[in-house]
């Protein structure tokens, strides 16, 4: 049995899966990129994508269980290892401290 290493969760996957795997939304060359975006509506979209995934919950645990610095897993913006509720797009800075 061959594995490898996929960006769908860094999942162990076989030879035989791999048809379903990159049939995944995050393999979509077209969408791929909104997974690690910076622009908060792109990292949006990407959710979206994820919600009608198969893979979605033990996805979102092998991130966090390796603490992924970023990106969208398993329907969720992680950041440094913890999901966020909303990626802040880059900005002013606040003129005072909160
Ligand atoms: S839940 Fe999202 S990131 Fe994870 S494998 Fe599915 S489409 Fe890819």
């Amino acid at each position: 049995m061959t594995s490898s290493s996929t960006l769908a969760g860094l999942l162990p996957v076989s030879t035989a899966h791999t048809a379903a795997v990159t049939s995944l939304p995050c393999h979509d060359p077209e969408a791929a990129d909104l997974f690690f975006a910076e622009r908060p509506a792109e990292l949006e979209r990407a959710k979206e994508l994820c919600s009608g995934c198969p893979l979605r919950e033990a996805c979102l645990e092998g991130a966090l269980q390796r603490g992924e610095p970023w990106g969208v897993w398993g329907g969720q913006i992680l950041e440094a290892g913890r999901v966020i509720a909303v990626k802040r797009g880059r900005g002013r800075p606040r003129k005072s401290a909160a």
